[in-house]
C-alpha cells in the first residue's frame, strides 16, 4: 500500500501562461473564505481564489505570487491553480502598482459617483502587487508577515 505523500507537485496557470510546475513541500492559497494551508496528504478539496498573496515553500525558501480570482484544486499530492491573473514578484511593475493604489484610494475617498465595489477591488489588487513586489528583497528568508485577510 502506497503511504501518504512527503511532496506536493504545484501546477500554477494564469489566463496567458503557465508559471510554475514544481515539486513542493507547503503552499498557502488566498481563498474566497480566507487564506488556507496545504501540506503533502491534505483532504482533496476545490477552492475559489480571491484577489491576494500566495507562497509555495520549498524546503526553507519561500517564493510570493499574486493571484486574483480562478481556482484551485487540492489533491493529497497536488495543487493546481488556474488563476485569472498570476504574478511573479519579478514581473510586478511597481509604479504602475502604486499608481493603480492611488486612484483606488482617491476614488474611494471621493466616494459620490464611484463604483465602490470595482474601486475596492483595484486597491486589494494593489496592495496584493506591492505586498508580493516588497518580498523580493526577503527572498529565500521563512518570515511570518501576512497580508490582511484576501477579498473575494
Ligand atoms: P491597472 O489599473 O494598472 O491597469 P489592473 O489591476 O486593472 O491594473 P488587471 O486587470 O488586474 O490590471 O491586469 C491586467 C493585466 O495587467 C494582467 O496581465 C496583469 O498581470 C497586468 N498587470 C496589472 N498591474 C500590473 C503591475 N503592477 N505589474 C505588472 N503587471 C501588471
Amino acid at each position: 500500500m502506497a503511504g501518504l505523500p512527503t511532496k506536493l507537485r504545484l501546477q500554477i496557470v494564469s489566463a496567458d501562461r503557465s508559471l510554475v510546475n514544481e515539486t513542493v513541500d507547503e503552499v498557502e492559497i488566498p481563498a474566497a473564505d480566507g487564506y488556507f494551508g496545504v501540506l503533502p496528504g491534505h483532504t482533496p478539496m476545490l477552492a475559489s481564489l480571491a484577489v491576494g498573496e500566495m507562497w509555495y515553500r520549498k524546503g526553507q525558501e519561500k517564493t510570493y505570487l499574486s493571484l486574483a480570482n480562478g481556482f484551485c484544486e487540492v489533491l493529497p499530492d497536488r495543487v493546481t491553480i488556474l488563476a485569472q491573473i498570476a504574478e511573479r514578484a519579478e514581473d510586478i511593475d511597481l509604479a504602475r502598482a502604486e499608481d493603480a493604489k492611488r486612484r483606488a484610494e482617491q476614488r474611494l475617498q471621493n466616494a459620490k459617483d464611484v463604483d465602490y465595489e470595482r474601486a475596492r477591488t483595484a486597491l486589494v489588487k494593489s496592495l496584493a502587487r506591492l505586498q508580493v513586489a516588497s518580498r523580493s528583497q526577503f527572498a529565500g528568508r521563512v518570515g511570518r508577515q501576512r497580508m490582511p485577510p484576501p477579498q473575494a
